[in-house]
């Protein structure tokens, strides 16, 4: 079964077409600057040259026909036609408390998506465009829709509520919903199988550490806790977020400094984290390397980074009363050698003993860092979150039976 992964943003559109009878993956992409002059598509068709075409793309409708051209271009192309194309999956960022799993879209689905555009204004609209240019481009193709937040709706009450005025949750739903669940859940089922343990037998938490960070508790399998609030701006110091701080931080400044809310919230947002403390870069490269030719805002940046970090997970080992593995993703969790170390050399009294040589090796693969001994293992797993949403798309195709991928399967 040919599936066709989705990543829509305001002005782009990223893409990666899979072939699921083996998971490989056919071609991959990205639509840049639509509705800007000279919108840019790179398209890398897998054992073919990269196509990269400059193009007026006004909006997603036009972008996602463009895709359809490339991906059965005779030359450029992978498909015959596009009607190879079974099913097309989305990712889509908020699913606020009405979606615990992924799902196919239809006419409720996309109502609900767009009652939630309060809570992600940022990013539900463009994941919206997204499947409409898709309806509009392949209109007899189903669709289906993998969010963010759905792998956290598991946490209880205490972990996700706020403790502020209970109306303000029932009114507006305001609470927890956390970020980056695909990720979370994708690497935990990987490092489950990496370790030969069941996943409902573990006590993990898992470091999404990129651009964005986010940090999760997941106890036997479920999401329990995780650093990301109500927005993607709780939790972790990040590459331009700030994280956790007293919110009393925000009415204090906007006097002080005569700001709107919108200032403000673009300040923590755009303006903080590692990029504010360093004064240099919101890029973990940058900042370590700065910090090794001797740039002390570099170092403080990278020592209140890993500060935050190391609390967090300590925190997290607290409210499961232990755990049996640490795993560290995305760019930054997946790269920085350096973090790693920082951060397992100094929660050491948990039980983590990391092997250096382990840690320095690079690799694609999912793969162990700390001894043979340590009581809590530590693993480096490459995170892929279109790889998941393929799957379930997969999976909810196969339960609608809409395709004859187990004939494919059981070939
Ligand atoms: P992501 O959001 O997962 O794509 O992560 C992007 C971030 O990963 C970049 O902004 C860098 O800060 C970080 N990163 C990528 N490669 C490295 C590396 N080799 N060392 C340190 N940080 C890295």
């Amino acid at each position: 079964m040919i599936i066709l992964v989705m990543n829509a943003g305001s002005s782009s559109l990223k893409y990666q077409l899979y072939d699921m009878l083996d998971e490989s993956v056919l071609a991959k992409g990205r639509v840049e600057r639509i509705g800007l002059d000279a919108s840019i598509i790179t398209h890398e068709p897998t054992n073919k040259p990269e196509v990269r075409q400059v193009k007026e793309i006004l909006d997603h409708t036009t972008g996602v026909k463009r895709v359809i051209e490339l991906l059965t271009h005779p030359e450029h192309g992978v498909l015959k036609s596009m009607n190879e194309i079974k099913a097309v999956g989305h990712r889509v960022v908020h699913g606020g408390e009405s979606f615990k799993h992924s799902t196919i879209v239809d006419d409720n689905v996309k109502l609900e998506i767009r009652k939630l555009f309060d809570l992600a204004p940022l990013h539900n609209p463009p994941a919206m465009m997204g499947i409409t240019a898709v309806e509009t481009n392949l209109p007899d193709v189903p669709q289906t829709v993998v969010f963010d937040t759905a792998f956290h709706q598991t946490m209880p009450q205490e972990t996700f509520l706020y403790p502020i005025p209970m109306v303000l949750y029932r009114r507006h739903k305001i609470r927890r919903y956390g970020f980056h669940g695909t990720s979370h859940d994708y690497v935990s089922r990987q490092a489950a199988a990496k370790l030969g343990k069941p996943l409902e037998s573990l006590k993990m938490i898992t470091c999404h550490i990129g651009n964005g960070a986010s940090c999760t508790a997941i106890l036997h399998g479920k999401s329990y806790d995780t650093s990301m609030g109500l927005t993607p701006l709780e939790g972790l110091m990040m590459g331009t977020r700030s994280g956790d701080l007293d919110p009393a931080i925000v009415p204090f400044t906007m006097d002080k400094e005569d700001l709107t809310l919108n200032e403000v919230s673009s300040m923590l947002n755009k303006h903080s984290g590692l990029q504010a403390i360093s004064g240099l870069s919101s890029d973990m490269r940058e900042i370590t390397e700065a910090m090794q030719e001797g740039n002390k805002q570099a170092k403080l940046a990278f020592d209140m980074y890993m500060y935050r970090l190391r609390k967090y997970i300590g925190a997290y080992a607290a409210a499961m009363n232990g755990v049996d593995a640490l795993v560290f993703t995305a760019g930054v969790g997946e790269n920085s050698v350096i973090t790693r170390q920082s951060v397992c050399e100094g929660i050491t009294f948990l039980g983590i003993e990391l092997d250096r040589a382990r840690n320095e090796e690079r690799s694609n693969e999912s793969r162990l860092i700390s001894t043979d001994e340590s009581r809590v293992a530590v693993l480096v797993v490459p995170t892929n979150e279109e790889l998941l949403i393929a799957r379930d798309t997969y999976q909810i195709m196969m339960e609608q039976g809409k395709d004859s991928g187990i004939v494919e399967i059981e070939a």
